[in-house]
């Protein structure tokens, strides 16, 4: 069975999803509402998930050239003392591996190259309007400089981001949950070298990580609680007065940062829907799923929604779109709604101010061996990669 699928929105997880669809022999079109697209964002951990779900694509060696590997993952305090850390879980061409530090970009331009090579359609400033279903078919309106004619599809997936318009049409106006702080995103050029290790540390209210990039580039963020809305005059300087008391590199970084690329957003997720699209409409990514970014699965989720639409969709499983849509949401909200629910828990306990609270939850978490805690990591996200994609003889399954 051969549909015409129509994606709205063409950022991670929208182009992940046109290319498992065009891999299995659909016709795609993705409307992306931008007319330029630009290299925003920071960086962004790829986790064995995601990595496992993006294999079938045929773009790991273009990712792996442009990423830096992660091959251990520490959480420790503002004095310094580790309280939990993980080693290599994987083989990834050879080598252990816990992750991969990739700039947003570089993901997005790796994807977008992959998308020319499939003839994918790419329909840069076409902004999805509203769409029409009947019994056979989707029709799509779009506005902007690169609207196009009313296009007809079997399936319309809504991969519009956080304020997705496909999502508004069939749940109406939501408001967002504001997680209690605000987070500071940079790239620091030029930095002194990180290794490959992944580090958080977490001070009371406030914690800052650091992730490697290629090129020696590292990618760092900086966590705060406060109000909604709360913005600093001058962030650099209000972040090194925050930081002032963190190891280094912690105010290097900052300091190596150009204020200018400095973004901040408030961490908001939405509560989860308990079901998402219509018979031939679904959602993907933070339209589905918004979560707060605390246990960076913000992007492997979309990556894994995209996933499972390659398996789906797959041509020996002859599923109608309808048939598509109910498989999966039925596989992915129950899995997409345990994220945004542990991600919310996680930034609570990760934020704590109360001295005695955070004090006990860093007895709790040293308390803990670390091969404890990485099994529970490993089964989680080996969880997220479907059999179809899983190679075996590896440490883990996942990539
Ligand atoms: C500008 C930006 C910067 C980010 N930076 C980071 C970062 O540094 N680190 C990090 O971990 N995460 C970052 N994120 C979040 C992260 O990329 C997402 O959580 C994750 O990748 C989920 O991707 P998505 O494809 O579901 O949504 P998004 O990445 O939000 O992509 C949605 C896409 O849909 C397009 N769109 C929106 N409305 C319409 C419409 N009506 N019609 C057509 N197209 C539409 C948008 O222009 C965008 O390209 C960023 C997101 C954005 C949008």
């Amino acid at each position: 069975m051969r549909f015409n699928a129509v994606i709205a929105g063409g950022g991670i997880g929208g182009l992940s999803a046109a290319l498992h669809l065009a891999l299995n022999g659909h016709a795609v079109t993705v409307i992306e509402r931008v007319e330029r697209l630009q290299p925003v964002g920071a960086g962004i951990v790829l986790s064995l998930n995601a990595i496992g779900n993006l294999r079938p694509l045929g773009i790991l060696p273009a990712l792996i050239d442009r990423s830096a590997r992660i091959d251990e993952m520490v959480i420790c305090t503002a004095q310094g003392r580790e309280l939990s850390g993980s080693a290599p879980n994987a083989v990834l061409d050879g080598e252990p591996i816990q992750a991969l530090g990739i700039h947003r970009a570089a993901l997005h331009e790796v994807l977008l190259d992959r998308l020319q090579t499939l003839g994918v359609t790419l329909q840069l400033g076409a902004k999805f309007e509203r769409f029409e279903e009947s019994a056979d078919g989707v029709s799509v309106t779009t506005v902007g400089p690169g609207a196009m004619p009313p296009l007809s599809c079997d399936l319309l997936v809504g991969a519009d981001g956080l304020h997705s318009g496909v999502r508004h049409q069939i749940h109406g106006a939501e408001t967002s949950r504001f997680g209690g702080s605000t987070c500071w995103r940079g790239v620091a050029d030029a930095a002194k070298p990180v290794g490959s290790r992944l580090t958080e540390i977490w001070g009371k209210g406030c914690r800052f990580g650091i992730v490697p990039l290629a090129d020696e580039r590292v990618y760092w963020f900086a966590v705060q609680n406060c109000r909604a809305g709360y913005r600093p005059e001058l962030p650099s300087e209000h972040l090194e007065t925050l930081f002032a008391d963190f190891p280094t590199p912690t105010v290097d970084l900052i300091r190596a940062t150009p204020a200018s690329a400095i973004v901040q957003h408030d961490l908001v997720d939405r509560v989860p829907l308990r079901h998402w699209g219509t018979r031939r409409v679904t959602l993907l990514g933070d339209a589905a799923h918004p979560m707060t970014p605390n246990m960076g699965q913000g992007a492997a989720q979309a990556i894994e929604d995209a996933g499972m639409l390659g398996v789906l969709t797959a041509p020996k499983n002859q599923l109608t779109a309808p048939d598509v849509v109910t498989a999966y949401e039925a596989h992915r909200i129950p899995r997409s709604t345990q994220f945004v629910t542990q991600s919310f828990r996680f930034g609570a306990m990760a934020q704590l101010e109360n001295p005695v609270a955070s004090g006990l939850r860093n007895v709790a978490m040293r308390a803990t061996p670390n091969a404890v805690t990485q099994r529970a990591l490993d089964r989680l996200l080996t969880e997220g990669v479907p059999a179809a994609f899983r190679r075996t003889g590896l440490a883990s399954t996942a990539v």
